[in-house]
């Protein structure tokens, strides 16, 4: 049995154990459900192992040279190409993605933009504390999940922090403190203790409840006696003490807030407020992580900014990123866009339905490895080895930390990984006569 990293999600878990004889996984030790289906998806009914193209209403096989041509002809026949997902991919084959956004003078963007790239995407106003899972698990007194319910979504993220002893926390759970503030009773709030708190605001209310607390830390003795967002007087007194009080604290800002969140005012209100406690703070210290669910949401932004100085959606003009103030829903929504490049992502399930319709409208390239609600209805589709099992790459955590994930075994029809068949498609735009 060897040790691998699991990328089932954005917590990368390191400690998987697995027995394999390098064309089977025979073992599975460690990971949680979520993890398990993400190994058990080399043999899953919905795989995809051939190369397939829309003829009608069917999907056809077809070899991988005929494949890539296609994707040349729809590409050379579009003046205004799209390209979008990528968090499911290694930041190898984002940048490869980068590189061809930008020989065809494309709009780019991943997941990340309609949810964690947000942040980062308006940090340079405000600037905020990042932290590390070893510095929460060693050091962190106070933990609260906003908006955020891992035990469903993060699924090992609480055992890790939360339950865990570090090394300035010798007592573990017994001296940490969680607070869950959501307007859903989530399965998060089962494993709230005596000494944790729970706030079931009301729908929409995050801004008023931030605000009000923002207002207390400067002026005491602020807040209404009837509370605010449906959260009573003394449980906001509360949770200031221990916001005020803890030597590190952590908030786990999670996708109820940051998919919601559409002008960012929320985000913006939620980074001044740490900037305050951090300020008046005389000893401890608030960091902020942002839990983007899959297992690479954060590295385009790395790649993105290492590559052209910005994050969020790029738009590509003459090989240089133009300004253009665009996201994939303003894009999509003003049809601002004549074909799709799709990697890794399924929008036509998960965008609102007016935009996937204007989506399936214009011809769809999915790169994947499994079938969708996209791959329905793409024109093209090109499988792909599935990252941290039958290929490798970079991947970086949801604290921002790089991990290597590693190659287990050999991908089912010799499948090329993201990067491979991004670049075959790049070297054959390139190609002269083609
Ligand atoms: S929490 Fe995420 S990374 Fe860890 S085992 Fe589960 S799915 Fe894999």
């Amino acid at each position: 049995m060897r040790r691998y990293t699991c990328s089932g999600c954005s917590l990368l878990c390191d400690d998987i154990m697995i027995r394999s004889d390098g064309l089977f996984i025979d073992e599975v030790i460690g990971a949680c459900l979520k993890g398990k289906e993400r190994f058990d998806q080399i043999t899953a009914k919905n795989r995809i192992t051939s190369p397939m193209i829309r003829k009608g209403d069917k999907l056809s096989k077809i070899s991988w040279d005929e494949a890539i041509e296609e994707v040349v002809k729809i590409i050379r026949n579009s003046s205004n190409p799209l390209l979008y997902g990528f968090s499911n991919s290694s930041c190898g084959a984002q940048s490869k993605a980068i590189e061809l956004a930008r020989s065809i003078d494309g709009f780019i963007d991943s997941n990340a933009s309609i949810c964690q790239g947000k942040v980062l995407g308006i940090a340079n106003e405000f600037g905020f504390n990042l932290t590390t899972l070893t510095e929460i698990i060693n050091k962190t007194d106070l933990i609260i999940l906003w908006g955020a319910n891992p035990a469903e979504t993060i699924p090992r993220l609480l055992n890790k922090t939360l339950f865990s002893r570090g090394k300035f926390r010798m007592t573990g759970r017994e001296i940490k403190t969680l607070v869950i503030i959501d307007p859903v009773k989530s399965a998060s709030f089962n494993v709230m203790g005596v000494r944790d708190i729970a706030l079931q605001i009301e729908p929409g209310k995050d801004i008023e409840l931030i605000q009000a607390l923002k207002e207390e830390c400067c002026q005491a003795d602020s807040i209404p006696s009837e509370g605010v967002a449906g959260i009573d007087q003394e449980d906001l007194k509360r949770i200031l003490l221990h916001i005020m009080g803890t030597e590190n604290g952590v908030i786990f800002l999670g996708q109820g807030i940051l998919k919601s969140d559409k002008e960012n005012r929320l985000i913006r209100e939620i980074l001044e407020f740490i900037q305050i406690i951090n300020s008046k703070q005389e000893k401890g210290r608030m960091s902020l992580i942002m839990m983007g669910g899959h297992y690479n949401m954060a590295g385009f932004d790395h790649v993105s900014l290492s590559l052209t100085g910005q994050v969020g959606g790029l738009q590509f003009k003459e090989q240089n990123v133009i300004n253009g103030n665009k996201s994939i829903v303003t894009k999509i929504n003003s049809d601002d866009f004549d074909c799709s490049i799709i990697v890794g992502t399924d929008p036509i399930s998960h965008l609102p339905s007016t935009l996937s319709s204007k989506l399936s409208k214009r011809p769809i390239i999915l790169i994947d490895n499994q079938m969708t609600g996209t791959a329905e209805l793409a024109d093209l589709i090109l499988p792909t080895a599935i990252t941290g099992i039958e290929c490798e790459g970079l991947a970086f955590r949801l604290d921002q930390v790089p991990i290597h994930l590693e190659k287990i075994l050999d991908p089912p029809s010799n499948l090329p990984s993201d990067e491979d068949l991004l670049n075959q498609i790049v070297m054959k735009l390139n190609e002269k006569g083609t």
